[in-house]
């Protein structure tokens, strides 16, 4: 596996690999590395050949009161975990935005609610990025991962209108022992607090596994089970529009969102006909 820092040799390269018509997988992260983000990676790996992973933690996608600064890192062990998990290329830029960069790449509808309710500029960040990096690495294929449900389907979208030509896969969701979704911010959690996390699948499932037509019905279910700090939201939603449904007789997305101290917890399962 090769580390590239510079997003010159990076998008040079990519470039080549276009002329001479290889297939490019691409698996972008911000890092702090974990089964989920692997799973990723190795899924990734016999649809391409050549697989690309970014590590970049990306300031547009954060709020002024969000944690940025604390994000936490681990670039040694990323390296050893992509590397472990197939990769050709680890792109890791220190910056990533020329300094008179003026571009934003703003996907509508999809992201008024939600996430993009409680961070009004976080897809329009997500999308700029990923925009970007997709310019750099020149991409025949991207995975993105379900643990981001609204996140999929906005690139999916942004991808699609924009006619980039690169295909956008899910990868399913990851969960810890004891289902627990795994995310790099977990670490933030207390031991009290992550115990009581564990409510926010268990929520999740209530809805997925009641017989009630009623989502209002199944919503109140879940509330009863979920204990935390805050819901942000908890939802049953189109998988496409992301629009709330009252019946649930067709494949949806149940969606939720709590805190946990300072920390939000993002989770979500498909309910099934
Ligand atoms: P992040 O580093 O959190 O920006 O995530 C990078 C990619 O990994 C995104 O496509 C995420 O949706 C995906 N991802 C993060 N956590 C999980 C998980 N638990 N299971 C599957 N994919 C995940």
């Amino acid at each position: 596996m090769d580390i590239i820092h510079s997003v010159d040799t990076m998008h040079a390269l990519a470039l080549g690999w276009r002329a001479r018509g290889k297939k490019v997988g691409f698996v972008p992260t911000m890092g702090y590395l974990h089964r989920g983000h692997t799973t990723l990676i190795e899924l990734m790996r016999p649809r391409c050949e050549l697989l690309v992973v970014s590590i970049y933690v990306n300031p547009l996608q954060f709020g002024p009161t969000e944690d940025l600064t604390r994000y936490p890192r681990d670039p040694d062990g990323d390296a050893k975990k992509c590397e472990a998990a197939g990769c050709d290329i680890l792109f890791m830029p220190e910056s990533l935005y020329p300094p008179d960069f003026r571009t934003t790449v703003n996907v509508t509808g999809i992201t008024s609610r939600w996430e993009g309710a409680e961070r009004p500029t976080h897809f329009a960040g997500v999308a700029t990025v990923v925009c970007r990096l997709f310019g750099l690495v020149q991409p025949t294929v991207a995975m993105f991962g379900e643990k981001d449900y609204q996140q999929f389907t906005v690139l999916k979208s942004m991808a699609r209108d924009l006619a980039m030509g690169i295909e956008i896969v899910p990868g399913p969701l990851v969960r810890d022992h004891d289902g627990l979704a795994l995310s790099s911010r977990n670490v933030y959690l207390s031991t009290e607090d992550r115990a009581r996390a564990l409510s926010l699948h268990q929520a999740l499932y209530a809805i997925r596994d009641s017989r009630s037509p009623s989502a209002k019905e199944r919503i109140a279910l879940a509330r009863e089970k979920l204990v935390c700090d805050k819901v942000d939201y908890l939802d049953i939603v189109d998988p496409d529009t992301l629009e709330p449904v009252e019946l649930v007789n067709r494949p949806l997305r149940a969606i939720a969102t709590a805190r946990y101290g300072r920390t939000r917890l993002l989770d979500n399962v498909a309910i099934g006909p």
